[in-house]
């Protein structure tokens, strides 16, 4: 259930709105916009009493939102939300409506030398955030599985010389307040997009978390996992379409471009395109990112390696430093026709 509240309603009255729903055993969950004041209520309905709460001043409708994940559904929350990533030692970067990122760097951190050259490659080539697992989730037990803390503590240095975010991958609840002071942005993986208990303890820290789509899930699915961690207080999620399991051989996944569209529509999150791992092909990688940032996409995210070869993970679908030079070029361009700007 939603409390749309009337333009302009008095602070009074959305506290009175907010005691009501609390003393009638909901959990409400506030969106301020421009105009006016939109109150989510979680938890169990029943017992909230729908006429009562239209009869309150200044409420202007109580709507019965059918979506599964309310709070991150547009019914609740109808502009984009943009979502601010970095301060303090870095510049913050936004994410959402008019504002794209481009989220680039190697696939895990190998050493330090590696990280930052490439940094400095796509730093200079204008991405404006860098990327690089610590803790890395592999098929299989012997492959690298990271360098752990000390790579945070190289792309923390890393990202604050070049002044870029920093956003990296964590894997376990463990991991959270470990990574608290490296990171800029907590990465959830695909294959972690339902560890129900890794979603709320990230959301209950108030940093932004890229949530990667699963390889099996639906788009409602997708959702319903941001939902745990907006619900526990986290209004900082931004969702990452990384391609999905289909029948098709041809490429590592499928990419879902249409998936894009559909979640600006039922969602007001951002959300930004992974083409790297979709493809597993350098070749194919710029076509597939240009595609999603002509699709919407608020971004995208980016491997790249100046030795593919010598890559510990991933290096098939590393993009030269050369090549990814080129491709902002164009990026830039697209979201310029999409309405959108690139942060310096
Ligand atoms: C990654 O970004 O390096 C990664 C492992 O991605 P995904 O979770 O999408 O496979
Ligand atoms: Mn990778």
């Amino acid at each position: 259930m939603i409390v749309v509240m009337k333009q302009n309603a008095p602070q009074a009255c959305v506290d009175r709105v907010i005691a009501e729903i609390e003393r009638m055993g909901g959990r409400p969950h506030l969106s301020a916009g421009q105009f006016r004041t939109v109150i989510g209520i979680v938890g169990e309905e029943v017992s909230v009493d729908q006429n009562h709460l239209a009869s309150i001043d200044g409420v202007e409708k109580v709507l019965q939102v059918m979506k599964p994940y309310k709070l991150a559904s547009r019914d609740f929350h109808e502009d984009d939300t943009v979502v601010q990533v970095g301060g303090g030692r870095v510049p913050i970067v936004k994410i959402g409506g008019a504002n794209a990122a481009c989220i680039a760097g190697p696939c895990t951190v190998e050493n330090e030398q590696m990280l930052w050259k490439i940094a400095r490659q796509v730093r200079s080539s204008g991405a404006n955030m860098l990327r690089g697992g610590a803790f890395k989730p592999r098929t299989s037990p012997y492959s690298f599985q990271g360098h752990g803390e000390t790579a945070l503590k190289w792309l923390r240095a890393c990202g604050d010389e070049l002044k870029m975010p920093v956003c990296t991958e964590v894997m376990d609840t463990r991991q959270v307040d470990l990574m608290e002071p490296y990171t800029d942005v907590y990465q959830i993986g695909a294959r972690n997009m339902q560890n129900f208990d890794l979603l709320r303890e990230v959301g209950k820290t108030h940093k932004p978390v890229l949530l990667k789509r699963g390889l099996a899930a639906s788009v409602k699915d997708w959702l319903l996992s941001a939902e745990y961690m907006l619900n526990e207080g986290n209004k900082n999620v931004i969702l990452c379409e990384r391609g999905i399991k289909s029948f098709e051989d041809s490429v590592r996944y499928t990419l879902d471009i249409t998936s894009v569209p559909v979640v600006k529509e039922w969602s007001h999150l951002p959300i930004v395109v992974d083409p790297s791992h979709c493809c597993g092909r350098r070749d194919l990688v710029p076509a597939v990112a240009l595609a999603g940032m002509a699709a919407g996409a608020h971004g995208i995210i980016i491997e790249v390696h100046y030795c593919p070869s010598e890559a510990q993970c991933d290096g098939p679908q590393a993009l030269l430093p050369e090549t990814f030079a080129e491709l902002m070029g164009q990026l830039k361009e697209i979201a310029r026709i999409t309405g959108k700007q690139f942060a310096a």
